[in-house]
């Protein structure tokens, strides 16, 4: 085990953090990782070699691959649901978690005492090894509080008991009244759902990773989401488990990457946008992206490079390989790039963090991805959002209704309506309140990470949390 150059650690701890295998999951992980090694804590940070973080990139954090646990078919598969159930049942046959979460006990011997296992609320299996060697363990929920109230197990439950789920074409549009403000359609998406007992299974799942740890983190802060906090707080006081609000969590500590690149990106970011970005007016540029696991269709890209094209607003477009279902790369439609020339700019994979901080966007059309969101609020850009699954669809509901930081796209994809949201967003009177309110919500996300900040002041108590255990 390597350790990295980076300051040494003073406090005689070392935690072990065990992040999900995907882009969202992974950097919200290796941030935290930072935050902790930052606050004096010895890092080691446990990974799969799929999708396996480049350990060049964090010096002072400690990196140990666990052998492969993942079936090449099941990496391929795009069913996320089916990907972490077979994760983790892979990781409980292996036992490689466990034969590594041992050895680091045994290295104890060295002086430096192992506290605790972060593990990535979807990795269940990871808990059971941990809890059967006796470490505690801390879980980290990557997605919002609401996020976090809605995918449970009890949640789930009630939905049905109370008739809101399965939902019907009759019910998409009635409120929870138990979430507000969520809607039916904002709960699951009906279409793309897989069995009831797949989703009670891992949801209990989920809910059990909450419930048998020594506290839960959240990657969102107090000013955004401190109602749903304020009830997560008391939900979990019954059972002794404290919450810790410390996002945004890619905001935490300062990037030590120089050449301004995120450091935990697993894809290389086109950079050369930026320059493209530069010659743009302040506000102009509409930046696209739907994050690293969503895909669309052929047909509904088609729609979306229309709808840009006929938009007249200049734009940003990021179709990363394999954002259509089945196809490497995809073409954009015939006459598209000449009829956008000098105004569109196509790339596969961006430095989103540094495209969003740039004055030159002035809108972010997102799939609401968690992670996306909260680098959209943090520069204060104003989304379109167009959820597509997951909890994608509460968190747009609280960007458009909550917040009403974005303009939703809902329904067929369908190039006029493209046009209209965009015009909507970027250029009309309506929109004028919604960037304005997205510039308030920046200054108070800035608050809350100063150095007495509701959110630095959680990682200092985690930390305090993490030396008792
Ligand atoms: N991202 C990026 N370049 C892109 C698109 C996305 O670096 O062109 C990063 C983005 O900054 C974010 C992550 O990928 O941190 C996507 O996470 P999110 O939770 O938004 O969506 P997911 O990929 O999990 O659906």
């Amino acid at each position: 085990m390597a350790e990295g150059d980076g300051p040494t650690p003073a406090r005689g701890a070392r935690v072990v953090l065990f992040p999900l295998p995907s882009q969202g999951h992974l950097s919200p992980m290796l941030h935290l990782a930072s935050a902790l090694h930052a606050r004096g804590l010895a890092v080691t940070v446990l990974h799969t070699a799929y999708n396996a973080p480049d350990p060049a990139h964090h010096p002072g954090l400690a990196f140990v691959a666990v052998p492969d646990v993942i079936p090449e078919a099941v990496a391929a598969t795009t069913n996320g649901i089916a990907k972490i159930l077979a994760l983790n049942a892979a990781m409980e046959a292996s036992g490689h978690v466990r034969g590594a979460l041992a050895s680091l006990l045994a290295e104890e011997a060295g002086g430096q005492r192992l506290a605790c296992l972060i593990f990535d609320s979807t990795l269940f299996a990871a808990q059971k090894a941990a809890a059967g060697l006796g470490l505690p363990t801390l879980v980290l929920h990557t997605g919002s509080a609401a996020g976090f109230r809605l995918f449970r197990s009890d949640t789930y439950n009630m939905l049905h008991d109370r008739g809101y789920l399965p939902a019907t074409e009759s019910n998409l549009h009635m409120p929870v009244k138990e979430l507000p403000p969520l809607q039916v359609r904002d709960l699951f998406d009906p279409s793309k759902l897989p069995n009831k007992e797949i989703v009670q299974k891992i949801l209990g799942r989920a809910t059990e990773s909450t419930t048998n740890s020594s506290g839960a983190i959240l990657n969102t802060f107090e000013a955004l989401e401190s109602r749903e906090l304020e009830m997560i707080r008391d939900e979990l006081a019954d059972r002794g488990i404290p919450p810790f609000a410390v996002g945004p969590l890619h905001k935490l500590t300062a990037a030590p990457s120089n050449d301004g690149a995120d450091e935990t990106s697993l894809l290389s970011q086109d950079r050369v946008c930026m320059e493209w970005l530069d010659a743009r007016g302040p506000g102009s540029v509409l930046y696209v992206s739907f994050g690293s696991v969503v895909h669309v269709t052929a047909d509904e890209l088609v729609e979306i490079a229309w709808g840009l094209a006929n938009s007249g607003v200049p734009f940003l477009l990021v179709v990363r390989r394999g954002l259509v279902v089945g196809v490497d790369k995809q073409e954009l439609p015939d006459g598209f790039m000449a009829a956008v020339e000098g105004r569109g700019k196509v790339i596969e994979w961006a430095p989103q963090q540094e495209v969003l901080a740039h004055p030159a966007v002035g809108g972010f059309w997102t799939h609401n991805g968690w992670n996306s969101t909260l680098e959209s609020i943090y520069e204060g850009v104003p989304m379109l959002s167009r959820p597509i699954f997951g909890d994608q669809l509460p968190t747009a509901r609280y960007v458009c209704d909550v917040w009403r930081i974005g303009v939703l796209l809902e329904g067929v994809l369908e190039r006029r309506e493209v046009e209209k949201a965009i015009k909507k967003l970027m250029e009309e009177d309506e929109g004028v309140g919604i960037r304005g309110r997205a510039k308030d919500l920046k200054e108070k996300v800035r608050m809350c990470l100063e150095s007495s900040g509701s959110s630095q002041l959680a990682v200092d108590k985690l930390v305090d949390h993490i030396l008792s255990l």
